[in-house]
């Protein structure tokens, strides 16, 4: 049986057999939406771990790991003059307390809240409420317009609070965290509010000063334990060398269901270690899927699956994030790290006729900051990739996580999923791996210490990631 063979087989299992939609379908109903230190999130777990038993995976096994935990407490918001109104709003993951009693403060209106708006009303900051939106500006990269650094610039230019206004109209409120919770919590209160809220704070700024009280209570959880699920397909020739694709299974607590940020990217992948460990002894390299944990607070699994594999990661050829698998159309494989490597990828996937995309997210050199489970790896010079879908926006045009309807929002639900996408998704998956495991030199090397400070401070990440606390080269965790 010739490669071609196996490649036929392959892709008419993942079309045949496909349980990606079933599986994401079972999860959600049974154990809803596996936020941080729920029951929900471990039953999830344990139901990964026996899918990853049943698929065929060798050593099938969890990696447990500690994190800062945070629990959702009660949050009232309210606009106190010029008029009185209960403000309809959630805490961001990870969001501090405010003291008992709560606080009051005038509102400032920070636009989209990026570095430059903070510094263009420096003076005006302190002591007050800051509103900023979702999204960022045109030639920016989501990661310097993420919530994380829009909480950080809030805290050093003095705010006592930050409301974070979904820049896309529909009235939906967009959960995120708001601090890297591998390592603390929020320093100041956050809350989310939909467009038409901002729009209603919005209007009454332009007459006068707008006062707002927020009252709220989380509860901080040290030593908190969540888990990694990993399984291997043992390659013939580079055993040691490994191509790993993660996906991560937890999601965030506003809705239900969480269901294709990311549990469906789980499902998919596992759709993918099921079927070709049918094909065990025909891998070149071994192929790794790890299920992570705990990604919405923030790539927690990941980063603490780097700390404690420090001495087996230079042997990952390239890391796939499938924090995206089968959610939107037209599959595109982005290259984070380094630059170097989009070449010869998009060479290899001509070659091998596979069905995606392959680039930069904003088209251009250097894109491979991310703030997803790629990004531990990233940071330790590791080539990375992440799939997803190109058509994201939504008709209505805006940015921000918010512009898809449908990630992080009472909206990401199963009604959303469309089957064939999932499969499509899957056999690309499944290409890329076998294409990847197949090659007799690694497409690229890994980028050295150096040279990853260098690509950091070129695109400007520095700056944010120190703002959202996330800047300390001498260490991971
Ligand atoms: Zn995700």
């Amino acid at each position: 049986m010739d490669f071609t063979d196996v490649r036929k087989m392959v892709v008419g299992d993942l079309w045949f057999n496909s349980k990606a939609y079933e599986h994401t379908e079972y999860v959600v109903d049974h154990f809803g939406n596996r936020f941080m230190g729920t029951e929900s999130e471990r039953q999830a777990k344990d139901y990964i771990l026996e899918l990853f038993k049943a698929s065929g995976l060798e050593n099938p096994h969890e990696e447990s790991y500690r994190y800062h935990g945070w629990k959702r407490g009660p949050c009232t918001v309210k606009m106190l003059s010029p008029v009185q109104r209960e403000i309809w709003a959630f805490a961001h993951a990870h969001s501090a307390s405010t003291p008992a009693g709560g606080i009051q403060a005038q509102v400032i209106d920070l636009g989209k809240g990026v570095k430059q708006d903070f510094e263009a009303k420096a003076g005006q900051v302190k002591g007050k409420i800051a509103m900023v939106t979702t999204g960022w500006y045109p030639g920016q990269s989501y990661f310097i317009g993420h919530r994380t650094g829009k909480h950080g610039w809030a805290r050093d230019f003095g705010a006592v609070g930050l409301i974070i206004r979904n820049e896309t109209p529909g009235g939906l409120i967009e959960a995120g965290t708001i601090a890297t919770g591998y390592r603390k919590s929020g320093d100041i209160p956050v809350v989310a509010v939909s467009f038409e809220t901002g729009a209603f704070i919005e209007r009454q700024l332009q007459k006068g000063p707008v006062t707002v009280s927020i009252d709220m209570r989380n509860e901080v959880v040290p030593n908190a334990v969540g888990w990694n699920v990993v399984g291997d397909i043992r390659g013939t020739k580079y055993p040691e060398r490994k191509i790993l694709v993660g996906a991560h299974f937890d999601g965030h607590d506003i809705g239900q269901e969480a269901a294709s940020d990311d549990l469906l990217g789980a499902m998919v992948m596992l759709d993918v270690a099921r079927t070709l460990a049918n094909f065990k002894g025909k891998f070149l390299r071994t192929m790794q899927f790890v299920a992570f944990g705990n990604e919405e607070c923030w790539a927690v699994g990941s980063t603490n699956y780097v700390a404690h594999h420090e001495s087996d990661i230079k042997n990952i050829d390239v890391m796939i994030n499938g924090d995206g698998l089968g959610r939107y159309p037209e599959p595109f494989v982005s290259v984070n790290n380094p630059s170097g490597l989009c070449a010869p990828l998009s060479k290899l996937v001509k070659a091998w006729k596979i069905d995606a995309a392959v680039g930069f997210t904003d088209g251009r050199n250097p894109a491979w900051c991310s703030t997803s489970d790629n990004h531990p790896f990233a940071m330790q010079g590791i080539p990375t990739v992440q799939i997803g879908g190109r058509k994201r926006a939504s008709a209505v045009g805006t940015t921000g996580r918010g512009a898809a309807l449908r990630d992080h929002t009472i909206c990401d639900t199963m009604d959303k999923i469309d089957r064939h996408l999932v499969k499509q998704y899957a056999v690309v998956l499944a290409e890329l791996m076998m294409a990847l495991a197949q090659t007799d030199e690694p497409l690229i090397r890994h980028s050295t210490k150096e040279e990853v400070l260098e690509a950091v401070t070129q695109c400007g990440y520095i700056d944010a990631l120190k703002a959202q606390g996330r800047w300390h080269p001498e260490s991971i965790l």
